[in-house]
Parts: structure tokens; C-alpha cells; sequence
């Protein structure tokens, strides 16, 4: 029987069917049952089995680069928190924990941080992702809710997305969208995104409105709304803040002009809208990621609350959320502004509450930290020991150098993480190996109120350990073991549970307390769960559409959205805005998704997306460097006509391992919203100009070259045991191959070419017949097609022809590189306009002749894009 967990990835928090079938693999398939993705998985989740072998583990404590046990480790992070607070109190301390851990370990982290080392400085990796949505949830809501459910986005007639990239980033739901389109032909898609994206494809309406315009946008929204009379009487009188919500609304030429967009277009969006009473409006990272993300979301919520559009079948805004717990995260208040189970300190008497339902000595009076404060005070020595979870802030936090240097001058730094090695645990003294997916047991609630089970169907390896166990074990060293006396995530639910009912008379719609009574069994069973499910009162499965808000006066807000720009603007010496963002194909920092070969076919290398106009001497395939005030990175440029002109794009996921001087963040500003504190990583003032190395080159070998081998070298599994390298510099062009022979030291035979006055080498290694490793070197970007030489490794022997052609440095056969769009069977854009131009005029007929989009339909909009190109070129 396969185990029935969920996806470790994205907040859609798919379900999944997981079975081990030898040491590091497992099959996988979607859960038809689950209600996230009925049997549906992306790319990513459909490689979970690929990413699962201990290459890379942490498997043993150590401290100071030595193995140790996990007793020493434990009492050195104990002594170490208890010296640091006797000498400088609670607030010297901190925790650093993540959207990855689950709800009990999250749970058990905030606990000890807020009810008993005192302090409040505890925050998570959510803080980058979903914080303005949970501040403009609280303001208009009263507690930071989501209305709605995935169905919705089925059932609206209208969808609305902002700032969100589904199609890549939540693809699963993107998927559930197309096809309720086929079965709903009507329903209309809005994309509001300053790029053209996957998403964009199909889409009835594209607004790539300038970055961070879309307060002006949505105010002008409600402008349209007010004068067309659409304003919903009876919902309004479950209000309050509406005559000041609307003294911001605009017209719709003044905000057509504010987002840089045709009125024409501005008008249709706003009058879709309008005439549309089943409308959803999901948001994402592009809304929250902005120094005004809180207003941005409000301006959002405002429209819906005006029109009563919210929390019935279809309608509602809706908050997507980038991680897999970060929602968990949220309920159990693992944020520093926040306590557990949506107890709030401006409420009376809720932080008493907490303080007697832990017995806690030393209850956090005041919110703590947020990430960039709280790095930035680990900086200055404000914060002296840190205790960091299953995250790497040194790649994924804005001006990413000096949190490294914060990092490397902090006086304890903890890392609890599975992985062997990251840009993070390499600045650690304590390394605590962690367990990973298929090794965790616990819960998980995704991005529509569902807790699902992640169970583990994996041995536990080497001396890896539960988070939540970990630091039971210190606060037991700190004296209070019974405060932490689980014997297992069972028990730390229960209480959890349980928790969120204590003196919750409806006040608190976040409330699972009818599960707080489930046996070990029941825990272990436990199927995926809609909250709120009270004890005492009927579940809902849709909430606030009955006009009672979990406010005060029992009123829900609009909030006031003044328009105000990013942080920092453009400038003639910073004259385009950054943003960075996700890839289809990969995860954060890719310590899982980087052990997936084919997960890497689709985007090998680090790319900056500008606009052909904005690139200036900056060629297609060349390099460019990216700068800001704060830090630099370097990109293979793409020059993208879907780009709105001024902004360049960027992926957020490249680390010191698989590209040191591509790390988008190193680049963007540290602002961060006033409220919600969320940075600003879609709005970053940058110059962008070109790089000219002395060479390029491309190396393919079974172990990687190591970033010292070149200025700029990108370097990813290939599969079959290979490594590739994308490498540039200006260095002598010799070392690459130095390097691979050093690598490659044994029995074997190099062929070389030698052109100095052309600048060109080229080394093969062939073995018994095989080739083994190869590198090509050459003055420009015109290396040899790199599908070809994967190739070549493949074929059991190479033939004299593959020799000649390799010191040629072209396939005789004129076999052209491509790059892949389906990774799930290998397929890449030449085989699908081949098969378009046989005749194969849609999706399906696509996928049979060529299997491209058959499996995950992570790719599907992609290929709608070369068929809406060929349409466009070729018109019937
Ligand atoms: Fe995982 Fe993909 Fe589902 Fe997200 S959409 S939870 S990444 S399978």
C-alpha cells in the first residue's frame, strides 16, 4: 500500500501516494482522493522520487566542522541560548524558522521561544512570502483569514489573477482552472503581472501594469464600482471604513495612467468585474512582495467587501500562499507579531490566556523581530544566538551579503536542517540534522484551511531527528521538561488543537478544537481537514460571506489605501526595477529539487528577462550584469519582448553551489512594508549592463568542477552521473579543462583541440570507447549544442565520425539545440513545432504525437505559446 501524504513544495499542498521502491527512490502519484489535486501533481511533485537519496544529508550533529553527539550538540545549543539571555535578557536570542517545518514542529518552536526563553524574536521564512496577505486579512477581517476554497476558482465566472505567476508557481491550481475553462468556455481570465508569464497563456486579458502600480489599479477599480452603482447595500451594512476607503478611489483615466496601461484595456478589466457577480481575485507574491504589499492586498479585499463578493460559492479574494506550511505557521502564530492559534496581544486577556494554558514563566509581552529587522539585528549584535530551521536566509533574504555577514559575526548560530551543506549551514557552529520529506510525520495546512497528514514512508537515516524533538530536548535542558513532555506529534496536535477552542466562544474563527480528541490511531488516519472544525459549533466550509467578522464590533473593515510608490525609485543611475521570482521547474534553493536532473532541463542556468528595448549592447545569450545600491549578480541575458519595458526578472534560486554569482537576492533592497514588514523583492532600482568575458565554455563530467574554476559557472546534475557546467570568464581558458583532467585523473585517452589564435579548445575523454567527460571552450556564446553532447554520453560507444565531430565542435548531422519544455518525457520545442507544423493544432493531438504535456501539465501553457506562435505566423 503506497502512503498517503502531501507535497512538500508549494502551498496547493497537493495530495500524494508515495511508495518506497529502493534506497533513494520511491514511486509517486497523485492522491485522487485529496481535494487540493484529485490525483493531479506538477513537475516538481511529480519528481519528489527523484530527489530522495542521502546524497548530501546531514546525518550526524556536529559542532565546529567535528561530528559530535546529539547530547553535546544539544547542551551547547542550551548553554548557549541560557548564557546569551543571563547576559544581554530574552531578546538576544531568536529562532529563524520556515513555511517547510510542519505544524507540530512550528508549534513546539514558538512555544519555546515566546512562552519560555520570553522573547518574541521568532520568525519565519513566511515573512518573505504570504506577511502582507496575513496583515491585510487581520485589518479588513479581524483575523487572518482565507474566505474561500480551491472549488471557487471553479466555480467563479470571472478570475482575477494578481501577482501571480500560477501557471509555474501553483501550477496545480492553474490546472484545475483550465480545465474548468473547457467545461466552462465563458469564464474569462485576467492576468495583472508586469511580465507576460505562462499564466498569460489562454488568458482572456493581460494588464502587464508597471511594477508596484497596483494600489492605482484596484483604487480605480473602486472608483468604477461606486459610479456604476455596483456597490452591494446590504453587505455594506456589515462594514465599517467605507466612506474612507472610497475617498482614495480614482477614475479610471488617473489609473490607467498611474500603471502605465491602455484606458481601453483598464476599462474592460473594470467592467468585467463589474457585470461579473462570481469573481475571484487571487493574489500572490507579486502583490505581497512590495514594500506597499499590505495596501496592495487591501486595495484587493476592498473591491470584494464593496460588492459582497466574498466567502460565497466563486467569489472571494484569495491569498495564495508560496509554501507548504505556511498557512500551519500561521495558525500557530509562528510569526513575531503573532501568538498560537490566532491569539492576538492587542486583544485583551488572549496573551493571559496563553501564558495559563502553557504555564509559561515568561510569557513574550510584545511582539518580536521580523526577518529583515531580525537579521539586521544579529548584525549589529542586538541578537547574539540564533537557532535557524529548514530555510537558508543567506540565499533567500534581501541583501543577501549582509545577512551573510551578520551571519559569520553572530556569536551562536544553529542550523537544524537535512542538508549536508547550504550558503546558511556553512556559517554554522551547530549543524542538527533534520529529517526531510518521507521521513517527517505530522501536519500541514495549504493555502484553502486544509490540514493534511505529511506521513513518513522512508527509514529515519543516520541520526537525523524530528525538529520538534530537538527542541523539546532543550527546553527540557532549559529546565522545563514538562512543558515539553511529547512523546510524539500526536500529542503536540492534540494540544494545539485543543488550544485554539480555550476560551474561544466564536470569537476566533481559527479553531480546530474538534480534533483536539484524537486518539494516536485517529492522528495516524487523520484525513485532509477543513479548519474551522470547533468542537462546540458547525464547521463552515466558506466563511464571512454571512457578513460576521471576527472584529470587535463584528464588522469587517475597508481600509484605506493611499497610493504611494516603492521604496526606493527608479533613478537615471538605477533606471530599471528588479524582481525576482520563481522558476517552473524548481523550489527555493534547490537543495531538493537541484538532485533532480530533468528538473533542470527547462532552465539550466541563471537568466535575466529584460526587454529587447532596455538592453543596449546586451545580446541575447550573452552576459549581463545585474547591480543595484546593495549588491550584484550576473546573468546569461534573455531579451524578452513580454517584458514590460523598465523591469528585469530574475529567479531567486541559485546558491553559492550551483552559481555563486548569480544570487539574485545578494542584489535587492532591504525595504520592507510597515506593516506586515514583508521585503520588497519585486521593486529593486538596478542598472543592468553587459558582461564580456575573455571565454565561454561548456563541461560535461560526473563530478562538478567546483565555482572556482571560472568567473561565472553554473554548474547542475545532467543526469546519468554527469555534471554540467555553463562557465564564463576571464581568466586563462585552460583551467576548466585543467580542472576536468584533475577530475577525471586515470585510465582514458583526451582528444584535444588547440586554437589559440581563435581562441578555441576543445578535450574529449573517451574510455573503453565511451565518452567520459568533455569540455569546449570558445571566444563567444557559440559552443556546441549541448542536447547533442548529453547525447553522445549516452550511446554506449562514440564512433569515429562523434570524434571528429566533437574537435569540430558540431554535430555532422546539423541536430540543432533546443530547449526542453516537457521535462516529464524529455521532449523539447523543435519536436513540438514539428509536430504543430505536421498538422497537430491543439493540445491533446500535441501530446499524442509527441507525449509533450501528457504526464504533470506543468508545461501545457508553454506549448499553447509555440501553438499560439505558429497560429500567429502562419495564420489558417
Ligand atoms: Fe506540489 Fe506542484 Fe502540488 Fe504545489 S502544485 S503542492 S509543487 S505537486
Amino acid at each position: 500500500m503506497p502512503t498517503r501524504t502531501t507535497c512538500p513544495y508549494c502551498g496547493v499542498g497537493c495530495g500524494v501516494l508515495a511508495r518506497a521502491d529502493g534506497p533513494g527512490t520511491a514511486e509517486i502519484a497523485g492522491h485522487p482522493a485529496h481535494p487540493a489535486n484529485f490525483g493531479r501533481l506538477c513537475s516538481k511533485g511529480a519528481a519528489l522520487g527523484e530527489t530522495l537519496s542521502l546524497e548530501g544529508r546531514l546525518l550526524y550533529p556536529s559542532m565546529d566542522g567535528a561530528r559530535t553527539s546529539w547530547d553535546a550538540a544539544l547542551d551547547r545549543v542550551a548553554a548557549g541560548f541560557a548564557d546569551t539571555i543571563a547576559r544581554h535578557g530574552p531578546d538576544s536570542v531568536a529562532l529563524y524558522v520556515s513555511g517547510q517545518l510542519l505544524t507540530e514542529d512550528y508549534y513546539a518552536a514558538n512555544k519555546l521561544a515566546k512562552g519560555f526563553l520570553g522573547t518574541a524574536n521568532i520568525d519565519s521564512n513566511s515573512r518573505l512570502c504570504m506577511a502582507s496577505a496575513v496583515a491585510a486579512h487581520r485589518r479588513a477581517f479581524g483575523e487572518d483569514l482565507v474566505p474561500g476554497t480551491y472549488e471557487d476558482l471553479e466555480l467563479a465566472d470571472l478570475v482575477v489573477l494578481v501577482g501571480s505567476n500560477l501557471a509555474w508557481c501553483h501550477p496545480v491550481l492553474h490546472q484545475r482552472i483550465a480545465a474548468a475553462r473547457v467545461l466552462r468556455p465563458g469564464m474569462r481570465v485576467v492576468v495583472i503581472d508586469p511580465r507576460r508569464t505562462a499564466t498569460c497563456e489562454g488568458a482572456d486579458l493581460h494588464l502587464a501594469l508597471a511594477p508596484g502600480s497596483d494600489v492605482a489599479l484596484f483604487n480605480g477599480l473602486l472608483g468604477h464600482l461606486r459610479r456604476e452603482g455596483k456597490a452591494d447595500t446590504r453587505f455594506l451594512q456589515h462594514l465599517s471604513g467605507v466612506d474612507a476607503a472610497l475617498a482614495h478611489a480614482i477614475d479610471t483615466a488617473t489609473a490607467a495612467a498611474s500603471c502605465g496601461l491602455p484606458i481601453g484595456d483598464v476599462a474592460r478589466f473594470f467592467g468585467w468585474f463589474a457585470d461579473t457577480p462570481c469573481v475571484v481575485t487571487v493574489f500572490s507574491q507579486g502583490v505581497n512582495q512590495s514594500s506597499a504589499g499590505t495596501d496592495k492586498a487591501n486595495a484587493i479585499i476592498n473591491a470584494h467587501l464593496l460588492t459582497g463578493r466574498i466567502g460565497t460559492p466563486g467569489a472571494g479574494p484569495f491569498s495564495v500562499t508560496g509554501q507548504p506550511n505556511a498557512m500551519g505557521g500561521r495558525e500557530v502564530g509562528a510569526l513575531s507579531n503573532m501568538l498560537a492559534a490566532h491569539l492576538d496581544w492587542d486583544r485583551p486577556g488572549d496573551a493571559d490566556l496563553l501564558r495559563r494554558y502553557w504555564a509559561a514563566p515568561a510569557l513574550a509581552e510584545r511582539p518580536g523581530l521580523k526577518a529583515v529587522d531580525l537579521f539586521q539585528a544579529i548584525g549589529d549584535g542586538r541578537v547574539r544566538a540564533v537557532w535557524i530551521m529548514g530555510t537558508n536566509p543567506a540565499v533567500s533574504l534581501p541583501d543577501g551579503d549582509r545577512v551573510r555577514r551578520a551571519l559569520a559575526g553572530c556569536e551562536l548560530v544553529v542550523v537544524s536542517d537535512p542538508v549536508a551543506e547550504s550558503d546558511t549551514m556553512d556559517l554554522a557552529h551547530v549543524r542538527l540534522p533534520a529529517l526531510a520529506w518521507g521521513e517527517k510525520d505530522g501536519t500541514v495546512t495549504n493555502s484553502e484551511r486544509v490540514i493534511s497528514r505529511q506521513r513518513p514512508f522512508l527509514p529515519l537515516p543516520g541520526e537525523a531527528r524530528a525538529n520538534w524533538w530537538a527542541i523539546a530536548q532543550v527546553a527540557r535542558r532549559l529546565g522545563h521538561g514538562s512543558a515539553f513532555a511529547w512523546r510524539g506529534p500526536a500529542d503536540i496536535f492534540r494540544e494545539h488543537a485543543a488550544l485554539s477552542g480555550v476560551g474561544n466562544g466564536g470569537q476566533r474563527v481559527f479553531d480546530i478544537s474538534a480534533l483536539a480528541g484524537l486518539s494516536d490511531a485517529e492522528y495516524e488516519a487523520m484525513p485532509p481537514i477543513r479548519w474551522p472544525c470547533p468542537a462546540a459549533r458547525p464547521a463552515q466550509e466558506r466563511l464571512l460571506g454571512d457578513g460576521r467578522f471576527p472584529m470587535p464590533d463584528g464588522r469587517g473593515r475597508m481600509v484605506p489605501t493611499p497610493l504611494r510608490g516603492p521604496a526606493h525609485a527608479v533613478s537615471e543611475d538605477w533606471p530599471l526595477a528588479l524582481m525576482t521570482g520563481r522558476l517552473r521547474d524548481q523550489w527555493h534553493t534547490m537543495t531538493r529539487t537541484g538532485k533532480a536532473p530533468r528538473l533542470f532541463a527547462h532552465a539550466p542556468e541563471p537568466v535575466v528577462s529584460l526587454h529587447p528595448l532596455d538592453a543596449g549592447s546586451i545580446v541575447e545569450g550573452g552576459f549581463a550584469v545585474v547591480e543595484s545600491a546593495w549588491g550584484r549578480g550576473v546573468f546569461r541575458a534573455r531579451l524578452d519582448p513580454g517584458m514590460r519595458r523598465g523591469a528585469v526578472f530574475v529567479p531567486m534560486h541559485w546558491t553559492d553551489r550551483f552559481c555563486r554569482a548569480a544570487r539574485a537576492n545578494a542584489a535587492v533592497n532591504p525595504a520592507a512594508d510597515p506593516v506586515s514588514g514583508q521585503p520588497e523583492f519585486k521593486h529593486t532600482p538596478v542598472c543592468v549592463r553587459p558582461w564580456t568575458p575573455a571565454w565561454h565554455g561548456f563541461a560535461l563530467g560526473r563530478v562538478p568542477l567546483g565555482q572556482d574554476v571560472a568567473a561565472w559557472c553554473a554548474a547542475v546534475p545532467a543526469g546519468a552521473g554527469l555534471w554540467r557546467h555553463e562557465l564564463a570568464s576571464e581568466g586563462p581558458a585552460e583551467a576548466a579543462h585543467a580542472a576536468l583532467v584533475a577530475l577525471h585523473d586515470g585510465p582514458g585517452t583526451w582528444i584535444t583541440l588547440h586554437d589559440a589564435n581563435r581562441g578555441v579548445h576543445r578535450a574529449a575523454l573517451v574510455r573503453d570507447g565511451s565518452l567520459r567527460a568533455c569540455v569546449f571552450v570558445g571566444p563567444d556564446a557559440g559552443l556546441p549544442p549541448r542536447n547533442w553532447l548529453l547525447g553522445l554520453f549516452a550511446a554506449e560507444s562514440i564512433t569515429l565520425a562523434d570524434r571528429r565531430a566533437l574537435l569540430a565542435g558540431r554535430p555532422f548531422t546539423g541536430a540543432a539545440p533546443e530547449p526542453s519544455v516537457c521535462v516529464c518525457h524529455g521532449v523539447g520545442a523543435g519536436a513540438i513545432r514539428r509536430a504543430i507544423h505536421a498538422g497537430c493544432g491543439d493540445l491533446e493531438r500535441i501530446g499524442q504525437a509527441t507525449r509533450a504535456g501528457t504526464n504533470c501539465g506543468s508545461c501545457r501553457p508553454e506549448i499553447a505559446a509555440l501553438l499560439a506562435a505558429h497560429r500567429v505566423a502562419e495564420p489558417a
